[in-house]
């Protein structure tokens, strides 16, 4: 009798994109080939989107970088060594930073990152590199709501509650939020609410709303001083709430008394009756939450308008009472945790900052080295980006799980900053745009083939674990940085390669910090248990917090701060050259730069170009027929997409995804315009015209 088959391997691991990060257990092999099934995670209850079910087929990419590339005398990339490539990175950053000093090289990290890698990322820059120069494009993802919470709350968590706490809301406010097309499996949460949709464009979430306000791009702020209007003058507010538990009601509500609905009306199409009916909808509600995202905070007003929803939600009284609540649903797989960990720029391990000496000298004492010898905050991502290979800006820049080339604002002019660096270097598993400009490309890990954790959007603690081994040519992120690292003169032991050990280190540097991890281990989380920080390391086991402020918030006196916050506009306006707004997004078959998921079959039939969603009567107005190749023009720049006709957009708008490379890139005319305090540019709306593209016939 023969043997029976050996057990093919499985493992319980999480989908690699979105922040939900759906609860998936794979089985198989690459001979076999792997499969995926959701598990009943609490945040996907058995489901997954169409990304999730077909994530595994990035693992067999054609393009799979397999060898490092070190770009030739004769400009071309060509197959190098580890020890080859590593030498010539290690080589070039002490050229430059003997000519340039340590801010001649910079770092930029992304929110797809572990904790692990982006600890280390941190740990690199600031002591390897000692340069100043990191940040990460979780910058362009959820930075608004972060500084809006952090001064509203005293501390920043996507979500402070359990996505299951929504199950039993009756009403949701979805403030810039396309959550069926970006984050489907959590609308099943959102089955028995009412929901109040906020978006420009009727998305497949707002048809789904009980009510959806279709504010012009741009001028979300105005409608939230409006919405705080409304339940001032109605006398909706929870004023027993606002004195115990709030500062700052006085000065806001003064402000809002400004923005009468029909004044808010005026600017922002939103009929006065819908504001009134929508504040009604909440205040009356015994169940109700207000949840923003990336559609009112990529604005340069952005951490304003989530201040202004966050007011909103105090003045009714949401935020920490049980069976309501604020919250932000972050992005990217780590969004939460990629940016607590010390890969932005003004930020030590658990959410510390670098300008607080106390944290300086607590995380300089876990690194063994001095608090001066840690260098000071650096430049926010499109500040960076923009100074690259410039005068006084950086020489050299290290990627590590981004694709600025696609990703940043105005990048027509990111792509000629990263060509007139000295040395690119590019960490990833293919061979993204900015992989292709590479000086030097370093193939890594990806999902299924390494161990870690991940801080989904509730702040809970996920372990990453590994079905496969990485091909043999590959490294981890984490062993990348040790090479490195060791080449530059540091000590070995000061950047492990283990996951296990680099957490153990997280876990003590996070101590006492407002994200503290201390007291969760990969033993708790392997166990089963359910961790969301903080989770402080106590005598007994700590629970985990997976609610904040029941009792208090995080400011010293334990109250909320409404913001003194009113509104101005968007940076740029339309005109007789641009007399269109844009606002870019997603679509539900693609991921961000579009890196991985363009290289799915199932994906790239589903959505295989861009194209623009234009009103039919807009359409006829600038000569355009359904399906024609169309320019989106702005100041800065112009894409090709092809026209879509929906006649649920704005009459003055047009809606392009931003997934896609080269000339069809969303970016090339959006508007670099920054958030003064968050950095966070203004993706969502920037002044253009549209045009048949010359030449072309449908
Ligand atoms: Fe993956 Fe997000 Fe889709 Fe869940 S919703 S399957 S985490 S992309």
């Amino acid at each position: 009798m023969s043997e029976p088959p050996a057990p093919l391997p499985e493992t319980n691991t999480h989908c690699p994109y979105c922040a939900l990060q759906c609860g998936t257990r794979l089985r198989g092999d690459l001979d076999t080939g792997v499969k995926v099934q959701p598990t009943f995670f609490p945040v996907n209850r058995g489901r997954l989107c169409q990304k999730g079910w077909t994530a595994t087929e990035v693992l067999t990419a054609a393009d799979r970088l397999t060898r490092p590339l070190v770009r030739g005398s004769d400009g071309r990339l060509k197959e190098a060594s580890w020890d080859t490539a590593l030498d010539t990175v290690a080589e070039g950053l002490r050229t430059i930073r003997t000519e340039h000093g340590p801010d001649g090289t910079a770092v930029f990290g992304g929110g797809g990152l572990t904790n692990e890698k982006a600890y280390l990322l941190g740990k690199f820059a600031r002591l390897a590199l000692r340069t100043s120069q990191i940040d990460y494009n979780g910058r362009f993802c959820m930075s608004s709501a972060a500084a809006a919470g952090n001064a509203a709350f005293g501390v920043d968590r996507g979500l402070p509650f359990p996505v299951t706490d929504l199950r039993g809301a009756q009403t949701v406010l979805l403030a810039g939020a396309n959550v069926a097309e970006t984050m489907p499996p959590l609308m099943q949460h959102l089955e028995q609410a009412r929901l109040i949709v906020i978006d420009p464009r009727r998305t497949p979430t707002a048809r789904r709303a009980a009510l959806h306000l279709q504010p012009a791009p741009g001028t979300d702020l105005a409608l939230a001083l409006g919405l705080l209007h409304v339940a001032v003058v109605d006398g909706l507010t929870d004023q027993d709430y606002v004195r115990e538990r709030t500062h700052g009601f006085g000065a806001a509500a003064q402000r809002a008394m400004a923005w009468w609905p029909e004044r808010v009306e005026e600017i922002t199409g939103v009929p006065a009756g819908a504001q009134r009916r929508a504040v009604r909808m909440l205040a009356e509600a015994p169940s109700a939450y207000v949840l923003t995202s990336r559609g009112v905070e990529q604005h340069s007003d952005g951490t304003d308008t989530v201040a202004a929803f966050i007011n909103l939600a105090l003045s009714l009284g949401l935020p920490g009472r049980p069976g309501n609540g604020y919250g932000c649903l972050t992005g990217q797989g780590n969004g939460q945790g990629g940016r607590e960990h010390g890969q932005k720029a003004d930020q030590l391990p658990g959410y510390r900052s670098l300008s607080d000496p106390w944290a300086r000298a607590h995380v300089a004492r876990v690194w063994s080295v001095a608090p001066e010898d840690l260098p000071g905050p650096g430049r926010s991502a499109y500040e960076l980006l923009d100074a690259l290979g410039g005068e006084r800006g950086p020489r050299a820049l290290l990627v590590f799980g981004s694709n600025p080339a696609v990703s940043a604002p105005h990048s027509a002019h990111v792509t000629e900053r990263l060509v007139s660096l000295d040395l690119l270097v590019v960490a990833d598993f293919v061979p993204s745009e900015t992989a292709r400009m590479a000086d030097v490309v370093l193939p890594v890990t990806q999902w299924a083939e390494e161990e870690g954790t991940l801080t989904n959007l509730e702040g809970r603690v996920l372990r990453r674990r590994a079905l496969l081994p990485p091909p043999a040519e590959i490294r981890s992120e984490l062993e990348v940085l040790h090479d490195l690292a060791v080449r530059l003169g540091e000590p070995a032991n000061r950047y492990p390669t283990d996951p296990r050990q680099v957490f153990e280190e997280l876990r003590a540097t996070s101590r006492g910090g407002r994200a503290d991890y201390s007291g969760i281990s990969y033993k708790r989380l392997d166990a089963g248990e359910v961790l969301h920080w903080p989770c402080p390391d106590t005598p007994g086991p700590h629970p985990g917090t997976p609610r904040l402020f029941l009792d208090r918030f995080a400011h010293p006196d334990g109250r909320a701060r409404f913001a003194d916050v009113d509104f101005w506009g968007p940076a740029e306006e339309t005109s007789s050259a641009h007399p269109l707004y844009a606002t870019t997004g997603r679509v539900l078959a693609h991921y961000q730069s579009g890196a991985q998921t363009r290289r799915v079959a199932e994906l790239t039939e589903a959505v295989p170009e861009p194209f623009v969603e234009v009103h039919p009567d807009t359409a006829a107005r600038w000569g355009l027929a359904d399906r024609d190749l169309a320019t989106i023009s702005s100041a800065r720049g112009s894409m090709t997409a092809r026209v879509r006709l929906d006649p649920t957009m704005r009459l003055d708008t047009v809606f392009v995804p931003f997934h896609f490379p080269h000339e069809r890139r969303a970016n090339l005319f959006t508007h670099p315009a920054l958030d003064p305090r968050s950095g966070m540019p203004e993706f969502k709306v920037c002044a253009v015209r549209i045009t048949p593209l010359p030449g072309v016939t449908s």
